[in-house]
């Protein structure tokens, strides 16, 4: 298929990689294996806060003993915030400073946006009320039908996104100093030519908002597949914070046979690692790219 194809898994390293990560990257590899295009891993540490020391040393290394190994050099968020502060300057138009706190926005009662943080009523939008002071930084999105971001899942097919009445103006840069992962991820992939982006699907409410900001900076945009995500018994989505167990990396056919499994590549049992590369990425051909 598009020898241009650029695919990229992109972990928070808050943690170890456990079975819901291991299911974001393995489909994003497969996907780039079968368009025999590029796969890239971006380690996202923007918030350097949240980043545990070792994890993603640990995350590179499983995904080595795999055998799923990057197409280019690593690249790690961290490093690159002179990229996103050039993108602020581009977007200087649309963005205006923010004093208002978490408490503020939620005080203001408008709800939450799908990915459940409080929409932003706009306060400071037409400039700072005397006294208050700027602590982050937002985008101002457009109000109605000028703000509706349509895009095609190639997984959950048509998805439609009112800007502002489902997100608000959005920040750019947090109050504690550091950029947010809605800008680092949009200058990212742009810098890296990323074509698909495949991820899981508890990202798919925050897309809108990323087309919204390639748009404003020039940026092409890619096409998206969000795969479904793997959940603990009380439904919620596997994590650090939900006590997700870190991967096995002594069961590695295990391991990305049971992340196969989950996304429906229905492959019979395999004997050993070297044959499941061929297989699963023939599966996820015959299953995700309409190819035979
Ligand atoms: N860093 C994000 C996460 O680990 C993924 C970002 C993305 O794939 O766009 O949830």
């Amino acid at each position: 298929m598009s020898g241009n194809y650029v695919g990229r898994f992109a972990p928070s390293p808050s943690g170890p990689l456990h079975a819901g990560s291991m299911v974001a990257a393995l489909a994003s590899y497969l996907d780039a294996r079968a368009h025999h295009g590029r796969w890239l891993i971006r380690i996202e540490d923007v918030d350097e806060d949240r980043a545990v020391p070792g994890a993603a040393q640990g995350m590179l290394a499983l995904l080595e003993a795999l055998g799923m190994h990057a197409d280019g050099e690593v690249v790690w968020q961290s490093r690159r915030t002179h990229l996103y502060a050039a993108a602020c300057a581009q977007l200087a138009e649309a963005a205006y400073p923010c004093g208002c706190n978490r408490r503020e926005i939620a005080d203001s009662r408008l709800g939450l946006a799908p990915d459940g943080s409080a929409i932003y009523p706009g306060t400071c939008r037409n400039g700072l009320a005397a006294g208050r002071e700027g602590r982050s930084l937002r985008v101002r999105v457009p109000d109605g039908p000028a703000g509706t971001m349509t895009f095609v899942d190639r997984f959950a097919g048509t998805q439609t996104q009112h800007l502002d009445t489902e997100s608000g103006d959005f920040v750019l840069k947090r109050a504690d100093g550091f950029y947010a992962y809605q800008l680092a991820v949009v200058v990212d992939d742009g810098a890296q030519g990323v074509t698909d982006v495949v991820r899981g699907a508890d990202l798919i409410d925050s897309t809108a908002r990323q087309i919204y900001l390639q748009r404003l900076l020039g940026l092409p945009e890619p096409r998206y597949l969000h795969v479904p995500v793997v959940r603990n018994a009380d439904g919620e989505k596997l994590s650090k914070q939900t006590g997700a167990l870190a991967i096995d990396p002594a069961q590695p056919l295990a391991v990305l046979m049971d992340a196969a499994n989950f996304l429906g590549l229905g492959l019979s049992p395999l004997p050993s690692v070297s044959q499941f590369w061929p297989a699963a990425t023939a599966a996820w051909a015959q299953r995700f790219c309409g190819m035979q």
